[in-house]
């Protein structure tokens, strides 16, 4: 079909289609630029004489769910002066076998996407194609930390890279952007990155860590240590359900069962709970003094917690005192499971307190981390640190942009 025509196709505007055909499951879209006077890049005369034409075949993004080629009659002038030159495009670069527009796109998707076999796959090309392209935008675009800000976060998680099992990663505090992620999170390695670039750090929001701690004392001198509340609320959450697991040993097989299967409404907050969760709830608080006991004892922390949330930073002294009251309920009880909890909490009171001051808190971390783990069960090509780094960086740092082309 000869069509002869210009139509305005993404990434190929003002572009002159000769012909469309489809060979295969191949669609080839014939295509030239419009002649017209140029400019000798030698010596400047105007000329519109024509040298040749060479075909060059560039890979574009799919057409109707197909591949698609462009054929290109690129056409060469010859000037006067015997200058000859190529013309001008919009669409690919000299030498190169790929549309502008594909890069693009293949540049999104390498970042956005599952894996780089799939990126290859959507935009017929190969794995190892989409890894080089993706690790030359790593290498532009990931701008290296210079310093830190004043407020940071810290928080490990399990990246399995071949430089350690361990990653910790270090995000602005405010603005919850990651800023970098370290190879391990040896008590040395953080030293030394917070000595290098931490001049600026008066806060550090961390998960109750030992090491954490001294790496970030002893780089950094006495900066405001915040404890996440997601990572200390856990202990008194972790509790609980070592408790329920101890007690339903003792239960009939058939409720041991079901009182696992129903361990959910245990950690629900009360009022949020549906008919049915309460009736479980129930079941199971009347099978066992000490679970109950336990339960209570959850639900006053909660209250505790929702209470300090909401007026910890202009009372921080009833804060304290609710927290202390919570300690004694603890002892009262002589739940051995809530015991251990609370000599956690209190080991770090001060850095819980610290939360309800300054009203920081780590809880983007843990989606950053739940992003990660999906990474982790694609991990094609990320066993490699630094790609592994790249990938989380660059994705937070592409979040806004669309994929939908292509
Ligand atoms: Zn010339």
């Amino acid at each position: 079909m000869h069509m002869n025509f210009t139509m305005n196709i993404p990434g190929l505007k003002g572009v002159t289609i000769l012909k469309v055909e489809q060979v295969e499951e191949t669609m080839r879209v014939y295509v030239e630029m419009e002649r017209s006077l140029q400019q000798c890049p030698d010596c400047g005369a105007p000329t519109s004489r024509v040298h040749d034409y060479r075909i060059q075949k560039v890979k574009h993004l799919k057409w109707f769910e197909r591949k698609t080629d462009l054929f290109y009659k690129r056409r060469r002038y010859v000037c006067a002066c015997g200058k000859r030159f190529s013309e001008q495009n919009p669409f690919v670069q000299r030498y190169q076998r790929t549309s502008i527009e594909w890069n693009q796109a293949v540049g999104i998707r390498a970042i956005k996407g599952k894996t780089f076999k799939e990126t290859g796959e959507t935009y017929g090309s190969s794995s190892s194609t989409i890894v080089r392209r993706f690790d030359r935008l790593a290498r532009s675009e990931i701008r290296s930390v210079e310093k830190l800000p004043s407020v940071i976060a810290i928080d490990e998680y399990k990246g399995d890279t071949r430089e350690g099992k361990y990653q910790l990663i270090i995000a602005d505090g405010i603005t919850k952007k990651p800023l970098d992620i370290l190879p391990n999170r040896y008590k040395n390695t953080i030293k030394h990155y917070l000595q290098k670039y931490g001049d600026q750090v008066q806060v550090v929001i961390m998960d109750m860590s030992h090491s954490f701690k001294s790496a970030v004392q002893s780089a950094l001198g006495r900066p405001v240590i915040v404890a996440d509340r997601f990572h200390f609320c856990r202990y008194v959450y972790w509790a609980l359900d070592g408790v329920r697991r101890r007690v339903q040993k003792e239960f009939h097989p058939y409720d041991r069962k079901k009182c696992k299967r129903m361990k959910h409404v245990f950690y629900k907050a009360s009022d949020r709970l549906t008919e049915e969760d309460r009736w479980h709830l129930h079941r199971y608080l009347d099978m066992s003094e000490e679970l109950k006991k336990a339960y209570e004892l959850k639900e006053t922390y909660r209250g505790w917690f929702v209470q300090a949330k909401e007026s910890g930073s202009e009372d921080i002294g009833k804060v304290k005192q609710g927290l202390r009251d919570f300690y004694r309920r603890v002892q009262d009880s002589g739940i051995p499971e809530m015991e251990k909890a609370i000599t956690t909490l209190q080991n770090w009171q001060t850095e819980i307190l610290n939360s309800f001051v300054y009203g920081y808190s780590n809880g983007f971390l843990e989606g950053i981390n739940n992003s990660t783990k999906v990474l982790k069960r694609n991990a094609y090509g990320f066993r490699n640190f630094s790609r592994f780094r790249a990938k989380i960086l660059l994705t937070h740092q592409f979040k806004g942009i669309g994929i939908h082309i292509g």
